[in-house]
């Protein structure tokens, strides 16, 4: 079963990849901290990297689709399925990848989407501190730091980034949005679209997503949505 998986941040969707990748035994490729790996080393597309994340931008189609090829290519003998997280980002990515996936005879079998409203999203996002030093994030409300204003890991100083404060947070769901929709409207013709309520409790959305992609396995029903 290979799953994409959608939402804004502060949607936990980091998370609900894990738990997804650790029961199902999927593979993970979690584009945001490859490309963040890239832009740290003296890889030779570094800079280009580093400058579009810096910027909030796209990442060139080319970088990420090599990334992605890559993994596949790597896990696709060893695993039941894949799971991508942060990634396929636009309509010409996702269909890159069913490009890609189809070339190893797989397929996207469902996109899932974490719904977040907007407050939720500002009130979660508020609660985000990061590490000056490692750069590890934390949530007061979610993930809390055992000491406040502390890293638990290198006990470097934790601050609130300008990122977080409620316009910016404003910006970046809009350019979510505008992004998403059309890879979101895809999936929905292609019957593959699962959206799940993202505001409810890290366990209740793992067993909500799981319970949905089962039930369907098991009847052989087409998505109703
Ligand atoms: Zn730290």
């Amino acid at each position: 079963m290979n799953l994409v998986l959608l939402g804004p941040q502060g949607s936990g969707k980091g998370t609900q990849a894990e738990l997804l990748s650790h029961n199902l035994g999927l593979a993970y490729l979690e584009m945001g901290r490859v490309l963040r790996s890239v832009a740290n080393s003296d890889n030779k597309y570094a800079e280009v990297v580093k400058n579009t994340l810096d910027r909030g931008e796209l990442v060139p189609d080319e970088y990420v689709r090599l990334i992605a090829w890559d993994f596949i290519n790597k896990h696709q003998g060893g695993v039941t399925g894949f799971i991508f997280d942060g990634y396929p980002r636009s309509l010409a990515q996702y269909e890159h990848l069913e490009d890609m996936l189809r070339k190893f005879g797989k397929k996207i079998d469902r996109v899932i989407f974490l719904k977040l409203s907007e407050e939720e999203t500002i009130r979660r996002l508020s609660a985000r501190r990061i590490c000056e030093k490692c750069g590890e994030i934390y949530n007061l409300l979610t993930n809390p730091p055992l000491n406040m204003d502390v890293c638990d890991k290198c006990g470097g100083n934790l601050v609130f980034r300008e990122d977080d404060k409620p316009d910016s947070i404003k910006r970046r769901l809009q350019i979510f949005g505008e992004r998403t929709k059309p890879v979101w409207e895809k999936a929905k013709s292609e019957g593959v679209a699962l959206e799940i309520n993202g505001e409810q409790p890290i366990k209740a959305v793992h067993e909500e997503i799981v319970n949905k992609l089962t039930l369907r396995l098991r009847s052989g029903q087409a998505p109703d949505n």
